[in-house]
């Protein structure tokens, strides 16, 4: 079931930390809006997308409930930057 990592989960209160890879702009003639790639999801190990807000506006990260882990409860992760996209000043974090 649970996955082993080579790299310890971090936490964030009872949330793992999902660390955003990369941002992806979605422009045309429905979306104006910033995709969130996560390259390792802590639950499943997989990519994942995520939507973060409008282009233009500040990312929105935080909380996302997991698609990936089937559970009674709803369960999920903290979408937070990766430390390359934080030290991208252009990057607006919520
Ligand atoms: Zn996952």
């Amino acid at each position: 079931m649970a996955k082993l990592h080579a790299h310890p989960v971090e936490m964030e209160g009872n949330w793992p930390i999902a660390r955003v890879t990369a941002i992806i702009p979605v422009r045309d003639r429905s979306n104006n809006v910033n995709l969130l790639k996560i390259a390792h999801c802590p639950l499943c190990g997989k990519a994942h997308i995520h939507g973060g807000g409008t282009i233009g506006s500040p990312l929105l990260l935080g909380h996302r409930v997991a698609h990936c882990v089937k559970r009674a409860e709803p369960y999920g992760y903290v979408l937070r930057l990766s430390e390359s996209l934080q030290r991208n000043g252009e990057v607006l974090e919520s």
